[in-house]
This record gives C-alpha cells, structure tokens and sequence, in this order.
C-alpha cells in the first residue's frame, strides 16, 4: 500500500460503502416515504449505473489508498442483478479484508448461499419491529415480519455474520424496543438500535421524533440489565451494550444524541458514480464521468487522495449549529446509509 489518505483532520480513510442500485422494494416511512417515492420517481435508469467493472477500478484504488473495507448497499442491493459477480470481484483486490451487505433480507432466501460462497462475509440485516402489525405500517407495502425472518435464517444457514438493526422513531415503534431486544437475546445476533437520522429531505425529521441512545439503553436495560463495553476497533460507530446474564450484547448507533464524526473514516460511492465524502453532503464528485473520459490509474488515484484530503465533513458534530432550511442532502435510499 502506498501511503494512507488523510483528511484535513487526521482521519484515515478505512471504508467505502457503496451503493449498488437506488430503488426498493419497500418503502420504509423514515427513508423513502410511498408519497415522495411513488410510480413517477425518477429512479436510476439502468445505463447511469456504475459497471461491476468500473467499481471493481474505483475499490482498487481505494484499496492502496487504505482502505480495507467495503460494504454493499442501496436502495435494496439485491436488486442488483449478480450481485455476487461483483462481490467475487471485490474478494480478489489486496488489501479488502472484510465484505458486508446491508440488506432488508427479503431476497436472502435466494441469494444467501452464493453470496457467501462469492466471499461475502457478513450481512446487516434492517428490521424494524417484530410484531407483524408495526412493521408492516412501518415499511409501506404491508410486508410481515416473516420474509425478513425468513432471511435471517437463510443467513444463518448459509454461514454468514448477522446484525439486524432496528432504527428507533418516537411514534413508530418506540414500543418495539423491548420486544425486539427480547427476540434477539439468546439468539447468538447482534441488535442495533439506531437514532433516527435527518437524511434526505423527504422523511419529515424532527427532534422530538428521535430516541435517544440513552433512552433506548434506559428503556431495555429496566427488563433485561446491561453494562457498557469497550469498542471492537478505532472507529466502530456502535456503542455496544452487553447483558449482564451473560446472554450477548446491542449496539447503538447514536449520530444524532452522541455523533463520532471525530473517526469517521467512511467514503461513499453513489451507484451513478458519485464520491460523498458525508452521508449529510449536497453535493457528490463525479468519478464516473472521469473513468469513462478514460483516466489512468495513477491519476485516478491522485484524484480520489485529493478528494479525502480536501475533506472538513462534521455534519453530525455540528448539526446544532446548521441551519436546516434550505440545506439540499441526497437521500439514504440513493447513498445507502
Ligand atoms: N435496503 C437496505 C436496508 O434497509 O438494509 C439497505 C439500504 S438502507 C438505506 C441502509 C440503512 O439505512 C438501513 O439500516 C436503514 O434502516 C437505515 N436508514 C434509512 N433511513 C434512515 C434514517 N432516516 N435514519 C436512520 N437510519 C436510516
Ligand atoms: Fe428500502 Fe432499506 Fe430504505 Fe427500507 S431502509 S426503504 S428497505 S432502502
Ligand atoms: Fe462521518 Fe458525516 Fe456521519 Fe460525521 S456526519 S460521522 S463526517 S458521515
């Protein structure tokens, strides 16, 4: 590896998430509301999509500029046809040592087994509540529970890593908090509760709507007692919790009540092509552009260092202090969270 890419704090760059398609097939109220995200949105057409080829360049690059993990994600990232195509790919670049999937687990049933056996490692599986009714207002489609179980079994039989994460809005399901916690104890997966984030400008964001990482923490451990632990790594976004029977642990991941903007070392690559260096940016760069003008690698690299080093992004530190009006931000469904 040459030398590691720094940004105008310090921060190495470690992560590239990228997201391999736009559209879903839910349409979760906190990240693609049905009224905004409806028959006439103006999704992605399949020609404005990165090449498998392309991303394979890009994380390449990346790779020698230190990054050493990626993450696949969307819109939903199983409707992205061959998926595990690109994640055999993805394996054979030096220097990637770890490959996850967030996904809402509806197509692992399927897909599960030749996912992992393209070198896919681990998938972070997104649910909501656990009773059917709560989840299926939450995810407009009137989807139940059981395909998402269904999925975490599939992941399980396939011998991936499992997360499943449960964004917590006031309202929503702030009843499910303890019933979820309950489901997973004992089940060898990990929980993460995460704080409703102001992304995009279409879910209705609001303060008051968001519980907070303490609340959560508060809320499960008067049933089940918790005590905090120390992180896995420099940089893990969770905070992790374990239970003081012994019968494993949750996360939560607090971007809005207690931000860590200070180790983020996170890029992210938009399926059309785009580098944000923030999930709460306006603006992306445009790398496709630059790769079907025919960039050579040297440059291309130059390029994507010098991108990280101009990098000042604090947004959750500083989210106070931001005035919200008329901020443009791209939306969770087109980066991927
Ligand atoms: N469709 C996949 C899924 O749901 O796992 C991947 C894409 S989804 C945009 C990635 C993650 O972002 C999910 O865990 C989702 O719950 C989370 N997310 C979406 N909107 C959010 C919001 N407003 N606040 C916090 N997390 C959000
Ligand atoms: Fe789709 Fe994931 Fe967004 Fe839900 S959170 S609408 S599953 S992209
Ligand atoms: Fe990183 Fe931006 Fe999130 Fe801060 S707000 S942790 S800089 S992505």
């Amino acid at each position: 590896m040459e030398s590691p890419a720094k940004d105008q704090y310090g921060r190495l760059l470690k992560d590239l998430r990228i997201s391999v398609i736009d559209q879903c097939n839910l349409r979760c109220t906190y990240c693609m509301p049905k009224e905004i995200f409806g028959p006439d949105y103006p999704f992605l057409s399949p020609n404005a999509l990165l090449e498998f080829d392309e991303i394979e360049r890009l994380a390449t690059q990346f790779a020698q500029l230190g990054v050493n993990k990626i993450r696949l994600t969307g819109g939903e990232p199983l409707m992205r046809k061959n998926l595990d195509q690109l994640i055999a790919k993805l394996t054979a670049i030096s220097g990637i040592d770890d490959i996850a999937l967030t996904t809402n687990a509806i197509f692992l049933p399927r897909d599960a087994k030749k996912l992992k056996a393209a070198g896919l490692e681990r998938v972070n599986i997104s649910l909501d509540a656990i009773e059917d009714d709560v989840f299926k207002k939450i995810n407009g489609r009137g989807v139940g529970t059981l395909p998402v179980l269904k999925g975490i079994e599939a992941a399980q039989t396939a011998g991936l890593g499992i997360k499943v994460n449960m964004v917590v809005k006031k309202g929503m399901n702030d009843s499910q908090i303890v019933p979820m916690a309950r489901y997973f104890k004992n089940k060898g997966i990990i929980l993460r509760f995460i704080e409703f984030m102001d992304v995009g400008n279409h879910n209705a964001w609001d303060l008051k709507n968001v519980i907070s990482k303490q609340q959560i923490v508060n809320t499960i451990h008067k049933e089940m007692p918790l005590e905090a632990v120390e992180e896995n790594y420099y940089g893990e976004v969770a905070s992790r919790f374990q239970y003081k029977d012994g019968t494993g642990e949750i996360g939560v991941i607090s971007s809005v009540t207690d931000s860590f903007c200070g180790t983020c070392t996170r890029i992210r690559l938009s399926a059309d092509g785009k580098l944000y260096t923030c999930l709460f940016a306006s603006e992306g760069y445009d790398i496709k552009q630059k790769l079907r003008d025919g960039i050579k690698d040297e440059e291309l690299k130059e390029v994507l260092a010098a991108l990280w080093g101009r990098r000042k992004d604090r947004y959750s530190d500083e989210r106070g202090a931001i005035k919200h009006a008329d901020r443009k931000k791209i939306e969770m469904s087109y980066i991927g969270g």
